[in-house]
């Protein structure tokens, strides 16, 4: 692997020469003494924390869709039993109007 000290020399070492849990190297041109860990370890960190976060979202996303989609089937039996609930259908329709009117306003700006 290829580490790289602050002052832009950068050097090459080898794999085994920079444990897991990362060690001290000295640059040989300045002298500068700093942590070096392995990049492998890093990187997998980086790509499992995204990842992660994308699954996150669309898991919550399905949720929000399912709920919305379960509480229009039964709207009518809903707002019977609970008439305050109509303004949640009403800020849905409101939210989804809006929506609408954006993707339209965006492919219209397309020229589509
Ligand atoms: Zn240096």
């Amino acid at each position: 692997m290829i580490i790289s000290c602050e002052c832009g020399i950068q050097f090459e070492v080898g794999k085994n020469e920079i444990p897991k849990e990362g060690r001290n190297v000295q640059c040989g041109v300045c002298n500068k003494v700093w942590f070096q860990t392995p990049y492998e370890k890093i990187d997998k960190n980086l790509q499992g924390k995204t990842s992660h976060y994308f699954a996150n979202l669309f898991f919550l996303l399905l949720i929000i869709v399912s709920f919305v989609g379960i509480m229009e089937t039964f709207k009518d039996d809903v707002i019977y039993n609970f008439p305050e609930i109509e303004k949640y259908y009403l800020f849905i329709e409101n939210t989804s109007n809006n929506f609408l009117k954006e993707i339209k306003y965006l492919f219209s700006s397309f020229g589509i």
